[in-house]
């Protein structure tokens, strides 16, 4: 065998192991094949994937599709940095290297490719045929393009790749054969060198040189010994039910993130009523407070008018009767007798004294009287807000995560 990811696996083990992955992988909602239909869908051209790759995260993509992304990214927002499109994880920066150097470089989906050859396995038909408007059986399949290809397609897709390497055709009954064929991945550091050995310690897949370096110390051992009972390993119980769990948190957050969103709206209109109803409650307290000095007002200038009045009255009673002893006095001087005038003079004084020391003592008490009302104008100052808002925070409590879920989260899981 010539392909460089595909690898004939010896031992009829293999056969087992597909049948119990079936219960392992289907969703409870979706039959097997919806599940795949899902799988092979381009999340960018909502096709069957094309070349299928995947980012870091896992997410898969159509080679083209990520290379025009990456495009757009570089164009638009002339930035460097690359983030899945699905999940918004980030995948890498790509400053120093062109978008189709980029997605030639990401890793093939090789589950992908698996899964659509399984698709096509009913009816095969060529698709680089199906693309001309043509229609042929398909007899064989490239495993880097995810695509079945009649016997002319085979042979010109073999002469004519130029990256030969890169795209293993192989013919399309012994894919479908059940475990027969198996992509093994070459090392990203030694590129001619195929993952053949496992690490224990760090979980992951690596080559031989990569294994003698930098797994020095590390228990390496090889990759198809591993390999034999995997499906079946506590280990990936242990991650199936973490990825279980996990989402299962996950989607209780996010519905409780769109409770509290939806509870959000509700306090607002809540709030937007308490502040008008305080608004109301100022303008009352504002009203009543006017009443109040208006009517403060007016009292006060009745009574300081009432005053004023009196006093008035009083000075002028006193300047009638002044005026009256004015003519006593004229009349005095042309009609009395002197001893008569004595006597009545004497009585004019006495009156006049009393009134002038009266008058005198009056005349230094009396003010002027003015009204002003001084106005508290630093509260219309100070009273910069009507409220402040609070942000209540209340814990909602841990999540709870299985004590093996860190030791059957293996790294080579992760990336
Ligand atoms: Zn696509
Ligand atoms: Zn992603
Ligand atoms: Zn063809
Ligand atoms: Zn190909
Ligand atoms: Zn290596
Ligand atoms: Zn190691």
């Amino acid at each position: 065998m010539s392909s460089s990811i595909f690898t004939t696996s010896k031992g009829p083990h293999l056969k087992k192991r597909q049948h119990s992955s079936a219960s392992v992988h289907s969703r409870k909602s979706e039959t097997p094949f919806e599940s795949i239909l899902n799988l092979t869908t381009c999340h960018l051209c909502k096709k069957d994937m094309c070349c299928p790759k995947h980012l870091p995260c896992i997410h898969s993509f159509c080679e083209a599709c990520i290379e025009f992304y990456v495009q757009q990214i570089k164009d638009t927002k002339s930035s460097s940095h690359v983030s899945c499109p699905v999940c918004e994880m980030p995948a890498a920066t790509v400053s120093n290297m062109s978008a189709k150097e980029f997605a030639e470089n990401l890793p093939t989906s090789t589950l992908i490719s698996t899964l659509m050859s399984r698709k096509c396995a009913s009816s095969p038909s060529c698709n680089r045929c199906k693309e001309r408007g043509r229609e042929a059986k398909a007899s064989s399949w490239c495993g880097y393009c995810a695509q079945a290809l009649c016997d002319e397609h085979a042979d010109y897709h073999r002469d004519l790749t130029t990256t030969k390497l890169r795209h293993p055709v192989v013919r399309l009954k012994e894919m479908l054969t059940p475990g027969n064929f198996e992509f093994v991945r070459k090392c990203k550091y030694h590129h001619n060198e195929e993952m053949t050995h496992f690490c224990k310690e760090e979980w992951t897949p690596c080559c031989p040189i990569c294994a003698k370096v930098m797994h020095k110390g590390c228990t390496v051992v090889l990759l198809h010994q591993v390999a034999i009972n995997i499906k079946m390993d506590p280990s990936t119980m242990r991650l199936r039910k973490a990825v279980d769990t996990l989402e299962t948190e996950t989607e209780k957050l996010f519905q409780g993130r769109m409770q509290n969103k939806k509870k959000l709206d509700e306090q607002l209109k809540l709030e937007q009523g308490r502040l008008r109803e305080f608004r109301e409650k100022i303008n009352t307290h504002l009203d009543e407070l006017e009443d109040n000095l208006a009517t403060e007002l007016d009292a006060f200038h009745t009574q300081k008018q009432t005053e004023l009045e009196k006093e008035a009255k009083a000075f002028k009673t006193k300047n009638n009767t002044l005026n009256f002893y004015k003519m006593l006095l004229d009349s005095i001087q042309e009609n009395s007798g002197n001893t008569q005038a004595v006597q009545e003079l004497a009585a004019i004084r006495i009156q006049t004294k009393a009134m002038e020391d009266e008058i005198k003592m009056v005349s230094t008490r009396l003010k002027s009287i003015d009204i002003t009302v001084e106005y508290p104008y630093d509260l219309v100052k100070t009273t910069t807000r009507l409220g402040s808002i609070q942000q209540k925070v209340a814990h909602i409590g841990r999540v709870g995560t299985p004590k093996s879920t860190a030791r059957s989260t293996p790294r080579s899981f992760k990336s």
